[in-house]
């Protein structure tokens, strides 16, 4: 894909309008994970050394539209000074008259940060005139916010119409890393897909089968295939009007020659609860009145071979129902058998990332893809609206 870069433009005394993915959680009015502005400093820095202005924009959770103390920025704001080291301005208005001014008065190297996108509806109704008013401030457009691609917004789609755009860094290697999976995967191809349900991952599923050799399935979605073979599956969770579709995918892996592998074994519960009774029972063994909580041991080795000779690993969603320590061991020996591979290995998704951090093998992991629903997207093989518009493909 020949996305614009920026490593080849002038930047010096240019003010930038630079879209980043500041969507970072709070906790007691302070950021509790700076991943996502850590990930974008690469862009910054480069930008910053350069002598550009900057002017950063970012949303925060869903406001809907409205002012609203909750999501405003200045918790960012904090955290984003502390991780640059130094001071970042920032202004509550995003458009008109007194932030234009702002933004002129800046010098080189200097750093403004806009409040909430989102507390203007017409950010995610991509009005014209709001996205016009956002490029008043700037000369250059930079988007960094893999996590937003998804979405055409004002910042993310309208504004391109207005200012010459270029993808930052970080955009640049989550397309560059999740289109070489899809196009040139080393071999073998490992996707392991987990999480609650069949009717989330279907379209990633289907987008994959034909570029795998190999499919794990673990969490909850698990059940709802083993059921579509008459394996019982007790009270588990299950989408019944998905058992057809999941019936025919295990039958096409057959004709497509993709290792299919469903859970032989579970760790099962007799409520949903990490106070629960439990089991550990093999693949016939799930009776009324327990669940499937969390794949069991003879499933986490046949997965850990498979993993272990892989060239390439995708992995989304966790294996079990992880956010109870009862039922996390899965998802967190998954999590290290793809850290211990020699695969190329790239993880997407706030779960399996989590179940990464928990872990410890972050440092591991070759690629960890920092937009969840985005790189979903992507692998679904849709085009992705803030990306289309960096090459200058409108609808
Ligand atoms: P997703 O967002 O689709 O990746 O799903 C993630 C959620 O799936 C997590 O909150 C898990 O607790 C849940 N999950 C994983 N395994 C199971 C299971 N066996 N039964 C019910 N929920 C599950």
């Amino acid at each position: 894909m020949n996305l614009p870069r920026i490593e080849n433009i002038d930047v010096k005394g240019k003010r930038i309008f630079l879209r980043v993915d500041f969507n970072v959680p709070l906790e007691n009015g302070s950021v509790s994970d700076d991943t996502r502005i850590k990930k974008t400093m690469s862009t910054i820095e480069l930008l910053l050394n350069r002598g550009a202005k900057l002017i950063v924009a970012s949303h925060l959770g869903r406001p809907d539209g409205k002012v609203n103390p909750k999501y405003s920025m200045k918790p960012v704001l904090e955290a984003f000074s502390k991780i640059l080291g130094k001071e970042v301005k920032f202004s509550e208005n995003i458009i008109g008259p007194e932030v234009v001014k702002i933004s002129n008065s800046l010098n080189d190297g200097e750093v403004l940060l806009l409040e909430n996108l989102r507390f203007h509806k017409e950010e995610e109704e991509n009005e014209k005139e709001f996205s016009k008013k956002l490029s008043e401030l700037a000369e250059i457009y930079i988007n960094d916010a893999f996590g937003a691609a998804h979405r055409a917004h004002a910042s993310t789609e309208g504004i391109t119409n207005f200012l010459p755009s270029y993808a930052g860094t970080l955009m640049y290697r989550e397309i560059e890393i999740l289109t070489s999976l899809i196009t040139k995967p080393e071999k073998p191809f490992v996707a392991i897909i987990g999480g609650a349900k069949v009717s989330s991952k279907i379209k990633i599923l289907n987008n994959l089968f034909n570029k795998v050799d190999a499919m794990l399935i673990g969490g909850g979605m698990a059940y709802t295939f083993l059921k579509s073979r008459a394996v019982p599956v007790g009270s588990s969770l299950v989408e019944k009007e998905l058992e057809p579709q999941a019936f025919q995918m295990i039958d096409k892996a057959g004709f497509e020659k993709v290792d299919f592998q469903l859970p032989v074994d579970h760790i099962i519960a007799d409520s949903f609860s990490d106070k629960a009774k439990t089991k550990t029972v093999d693949k016939m063994g799930i009776i009324d009145g327990w669940m499937g909580m969390d794949i069991g041991p003879k499933t986490i080795s046949a997965y850990e071979k498979i993993i272990k000779s892989a060239g390439t690993i995708f992995w989304n969603g966790p294996m079990g129902v992880f956010e109870m320590d009862k039922f996390a061991n899965g998802t967190i020996q998954i999590a290290k058998a793809i850290a211990k591979s020699n695969a190329k290995t790239v993880v997407g998704g706030g779960d399996s990332i989590a179940a990464i951090n928990k872990a410890g093998v972050e440092d591991k992991i070759t690629h960890i893809s920092t937009g969840g629903g985005a790189s979903l997207e992507f692998l679904e093989g849709r085009a992705l609206p803030g990306v289309l518009a960096l090459l200058k493909i409108k609808d």
